[in-house]
């Protein structure tokens, strides 16, 4: 008999928002399916229109494409098993739950709000979880037909077993073993028609021939009841793969309110797509050696379900930083150019400048690419900044010693004939020697002087080149007459 052909879905809500442990769950599904040559599906579960954001799934789509997450079908491309969206398959499900009512494994509940209030105040006195009493389980075939002839609105419910356990296998959770008494009977078709979200992901898993189910451990919890309906209906239980939270600490939630919950929150921050990945890869997953940096085809690769642990993951942003850093150094200068011309721009407005150099003196100190302004601002303008910066004792400069060495090198750089690095170099160099000084101690005032900064992508010498001659000779007066009239008063 020829093996299953492997198939994993991603099948988020349409909530407009793109959790980073959603798209964990994308990525290893992703991953299991393409590791063993299957097939990636992305089905949209927008049964709870409640919950339905205009524009939520081109976003969906537009994130798993961005990010390399292919998947082979899907709402906008279409497959063998479409529609791909659940609202489109409503009819489908309403079938199926009426085939439940006939094998009696779910039933008609005409129960009202007022009344299932009362149910949940009940239990909520009695401290246990809001549970339905069963109340409608039992009508007989005439007291359904009647009340279905007068319209009385309903919704249909699993028909749980009361008594006895059930026992199922995750793959990261092991065996698990829950007692029928305590599952709900949760309704599987709405009072408007359209199947909970508990229903038709059963239907649709089993329809859409996916082997292997990836989703977040909060599932854990429902599993046993879909494991029912699987046997209900005589079909197999794809095999569960279930992951656990990704945690901002140990019990606290990532806030989609503070903004550092989702890929958009994480891109916003200046993090390079590729790097959010190879990080995602690594909450709750580990490649069994010491190796981080992961392309996505080498997470393919070395992706395997059972080294997934089962405890929270705790998002580490300081990793993510030092990951998205690595990232930004394997870039090629054009693609750096590309990603960080909006943030250069942000900062600097001066023209003409040398956008490639910035770019050049940028990528090797960068993790994040809103780091970049910061890092740039001093191009347009000095910052303010105190005449102390002047004073570094490992560099030997005092104020009293970058005034007299900066007054030395105006006339040198002064009388530089061009403005290349070459020339800006030679002429500095020179005059270190010739007043026998330690480098820095011409080399830090002038950078100070140049950026108000003690630390800057480049030194002086780039910095120079970058602002051009007469803004540089500009700065070192400029620099000059305070140093001259706040340090030394009077002389
Ligand atoms: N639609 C569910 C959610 O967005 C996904 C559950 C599943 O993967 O089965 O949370």
């Amino acid at each position: 008999m020829n093996p299953k052909k492997i198939r994993t879905r991603f099948a988020p809500s349409p909530t407009g928002f793109m959790h980073v442990g959603n798209l964990r769950t994308a990525l290893y599904s992703y991953l299991l399916a393409k590791k063993a040559g299957g097939v990636f599906i992305l089905r949209i579960e927008d049964t709870d229109q409640a919950r339905y954001v205009e524009g939520a799934i081109d976003k969906i789509c537009q994130i798993l494409k961005e990010t390399g997450l292919h998947y082979d079908e899907g709402p906008d491309i279409g497959g063998d098993y479409g529609p791909y969206i659940q609202s489109q398959r409503k009819e489908l499900y309403l079938e199926y739950a009426q085939k439940l009512i006939e094998t009696g494994n779910a039933y008609y509940c005409f129960c009202d709000k007022e009344r299932l209030a009362k149910i949940r105040e009940q239990c909520r006195i009695a401290k246990i979880d809001p549970k339905y009493d069963g109340h409608c389980r039992n009508l007989s075939p005439e007291e359904i037909q009647k009340k279905l002839e007068d319209k009385k609105p309903f919704v249909i419910r699993q028909k749980m077993p009361t008594t006895g356990i059930t026992i199922f296998d995750d793959q990261v959770f092991g065996t698990i073993q829950v007692d029928f008494s305590q599952l709900d009977d949760q309704v599987l078709i709405k009072a408007d028609g359209l199947p909970t979200y508990n229903f038709a992901n059963v239907i649709d898993d089993h329809l859409m021939e996916i082997t292997h189910i990836i989703r977040g451990s909060e599932f854990l919890i429902s599993t046993p009841k879909y494991n029912q309906l699987y046997k209900a209906f005589g079909w197999e239980i794809p095999t569960l793969v279930h992951v656990p939270p990704v945690m901002k600490a140990a019990g606290q939630k990532m806030s989609k309110r503070l903004g550092d919950a989702s890929y958009d929150d994480f891109i916003k921050k200046g993090y390079l797509k590729d790097a959010i990945i190879n990080y995602i890869a690594l909450l709750g997953w580990s490649p069994g050696d010491n190796r981080e940096i992961f392309t996505l085809p080498e997470l393919v690769n070395a992706f395997d379900i059972n080294n997934i642990n089962k405890a929270p993951a705790i998002f580490d942003e300081a990793k993510l930083s030092w990951l998205s850093g690595e990232y930004i150094r394997k870039l090629s200068l054009e693609e750096f150019v590309q990603m960080s011309l909006p943030y250069i721009k942000q900062a600097v407005s001066r023209v003409p400048i040398d956008i490639q150099k910035i770019s050049q003196l940028l990528q090797p100190r960068l993790e994040k690419l809103t780091d970049i302004p910061a890092q740039i601002n001093f191009i347009d303008s000095v910052p303010d900044y105190p005449l102390d910066l002047y004073a570094h004792q490992k560099m030997k400069s005092t104020p009293e010693s970058a005034l007299r060495f900066l007054k030395s090198a105006l006339p040198v750089l002064n009388a530089i004939d061009g403005w290349s690095e070459k020339q800006i170099h030679t002429a500095v160099f020179e005059l270190i020697n010739h007043l026998k000084i330690k480098t820095g101690q011409l080399l830090w005032p002038l950078r100070v002087a140049l950026s108000g900064k003690q630390s800057t992508p480049g030194g002086f010498i780039e910095i120079a080149y970058l602002l051009g001659k007469e803004e540089t000779i500009k700065r070192i007066n400029d620099a000059i007459r305070r140093l001259e009239t706040e340090t030394m008063p009077g002389v």
